[in-house]
């Protein structure tokens, strides 16, 4: 289902994303109000632009094997970055009851977390 497929797509891309932005590795910095100031946002493809007014179609963010031709800071969801944080703090407890959709997005976390650790790949 494509809808699914993205919804899935989200949370990977909010999974390395948040991270970087986290770890202060991301130096592109990816802030839209940044962006603007500095003319950047057609360019990045920013999703707060309507589609007419976005540079040509192109990869502008991408780590492994994700990658997504919109700014990441508008392609993540604030429900990705939620199921997220909910992932994290479910990994410290160890336990706890998840709903279906939980347990299918923690599910892909949990694979996305495994291939980066025995790649090394940051
Ligand atoms: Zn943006």
């Amino acid at each position: 289902m494509r809808a699914e497929r993205e919804r899935k797509k989200k949370l990977i891309v909010a999974f390395h994303f948040l991270r970087a932005q986290r770890e202060a590795r991301d130096l592109a910095g990816w802030r839209c109000e940044q962006c603007r100031r500095q003319g950047l946002e057609a360019r990045r493809r920013c999703g707060f632009l309507p589609e007419d007014k976005r540079g040509p179609g192109r990869v502008v963010w991408a780590h492994g094997r994700v990658g997504i031709d919109e700014c990441p800071t508008s392609f993540v969801t604030p429900t990705s970055a939620e199921f997220l944080e909910k992932f994290f703090v479910w990994k410290a407890v160890g336990s706890g009851e998840l709903t279906a959709r939980e347990a299918e997005a923690f599910m892909a976390l949990e694979i996305e977390l495994r291939a980066e650790q025995t790649n090394g790949d940051r």
